[in-house]
């Protein structure tokens, strides 16, 4: 035990803290290809080690495919607060290997960003909180709250067996919020908290004509043409300002507050240069919101896919028996998927002629998600977040969904606070994957912070 301050230390370890990510780095723990196996339990075994040389206390929880490891920190006290915060020793497969500047599992240091695939998604950005934990151990004073580390070895594959293991283990894993940084944010200068996630709603429409293709000149003029229908009913779901046309789906979506409207604002934004990255002609959206506000905090109704009739070389002159569309819908708190589902069903099905048959088939949905941003273990990640960084905490919404955000909620009875180390061009899930040192070394001094604002928050 020493007596220098948390910060202090962490400044005194910064070479070690370079090497250990490094190191962690190496390990070409890829989920998703079965010849990795040992590497995941390499993986697992490495970060637990790491943990235990941390001073906390580790269990190695085997399961059919993955380990998930679960540290404490020593001498949980029952009249603090506990914290979890969740992270993934899986990485994404690395192909194609032609594309990186350098080989994936062997770490390339560049000024001041390490080059490696998983390194910022997710290795270093956990192992930056145990850093800071460790930080806080090896201090004179106590740490102001119990923290529990939750790392998995599935989230590139769907997170199975932690989805198994959560109401499991439901009660050692009780918490009074989840901490998870497995995000990014604009930049070092614009370090945020993503307060509000956008939900789904997955549906599949059939529209049934004539019980075969028929010859568009011989009988042309005397049936309806599903195709035709489908894109009718289609076009009434949404006008062309953008807004949904579905009567009462707007009924429950929460309106940003003034707050977070100001706060929405600062975040860099550069209309043409969002332009030309998304390669479109104009941008488009609803009327009096930005395109971030459009993005984050705005219901949408996609058209992913549409299919009908002839696609092939040349003509043929059909009347296609059938056609169909996927469609999906963000949605924004405090939608509900099923609700929104059964407004869309009802529209169509009054959209509908009675010159075709009509299937409305539902898909997948996921409840959209929200912290109160002006809660107090929100504003506490803020101060820590600012502290962290050296520059006002903002906050954002994210436009997708974190499915493990909503299993925390549903098994632990947690909200959870996102904050990002990772930078738009950390390239995750691609090639030349990196991680920036400075945001390592700033997610670091967050987390030390983080704890003592949590635990002042809580009391
Ligand atoms: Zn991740």
């Amino acid at each position: 035990m020493t007596s220098q301050t948390p910060i202090e230390y962490l400044r005194s370890q910064d070479e070690r803290h370079i090497e250990d990510l490094l190191e962690y780095a190496r390990i070409p723990s890829v989920s998703a290809q079965s010849q990795h196996a040992e590497d995941l339990q390499k993986a697992a075994h490495w970060i637990a080690n790491r943990c235990r040389h941390a001073g906390l206390t580790v269990d190695i929880h085997e399961t059919p495919t993955h380990p998930i490891v679960v540290a404490r920190t020593p001498n949980p006290e029952p009249g603090k607060p506990t914290f979890l915060v969740y992270g993934h020793y899986d990485v994404q497969p690395p192909e194609p290997f032609e594309l990186w500047t350098s080989p994936p599992f062997e770490p390339r240091r560049e000024g001041r960003n390490v080059y490696a695939r998983g390194i910022s998604d997710n290795k270093g950005q956990h192992l930056a909180h145990i850093n800071a934990i460790e930080a806080w151990l090896q201090f004179g004073q106590p740490l102001p709250c119990n923290i529990t580390l939750l790392i998995e070895g599935e989230e590139e594959v769907g997170s199975t067996s932690l989805l198994k293991f959560l109401p499991e283990h439901a009660q050692e894993l009780a918490c009074d919020a989840v901490v998870i940084s497995d995000n990014g944010i604009p930049s070092l200068k614009h370090p945020t908290l993503t307060y509000a996630l956008r939900g789904i709603a997955a549906i599949e429409i059939r529209v049934d004509g004539p019980d075969r293709d028929l010859h568009s000149g011989i009988f042309g003029g005397s049936l309806d043409n599903p195709a035709m229908v489908l894109c009718q009913m289609l076009a009434q779901m949404r006008d062309t300002k953008g807004r949904i046309t579905v009567p009462g789906l707007y009924e429950d979506v929460q309106k940003l507050s003034a707050y977070e409207r100001r706060q929405m604002a600062k975040l860099p934004s550069n209309p043409d240069k969002y332009r030309r990255f998304l390669g479109v002609p104009q941008l488009f959206g609803e009327k009096g919101f930005t395109p971030e506000e459009q993005r984050t905090a705005r219901p949408t109704f996609e058209i992913n896919g549409l299919t009908s009739g002839y696609q092939g070389e040349g003509s043929k002159t059909i009347i296609p028996s059938w056609a169909s569309a996927k469609i999906t819908l963000r949605l924004v708190p405090d939608q509900e998927p099923r609700k929104i589902i059964a407004a869309v069903k009802k529209h169509l099905q009054r959209l509908c002629p009675k010159t075709v048959r009509l299937t409305v088939r539902h898909g997948h949905g996921g409840k959209p998600y929200l912290v109160d941003p002006t809660g107090p273990l929100a504003q506490a990640a803020l101060r820590a977040i600012q502290a962290g960084f050296g520059c006002e905490a903002l906050l954002a919404r994210e436009g997708g969904s974190i499915p493990i955000v909503s299993a925390f909620k549903e098994h632990l009875g947690a909200d959870s606070l996102l904050i990002g180390m990772a930078l738009p061009d950390d390239n995750p899930h691609s090639p030349n994957e990196k991680l920036s040192l400075d945001a390592y070394a700033a997610g670091m001094r967050m987390s030390v912070h983080l704890w003592e604002e949590l635990a002042a928050a809580m009391a």
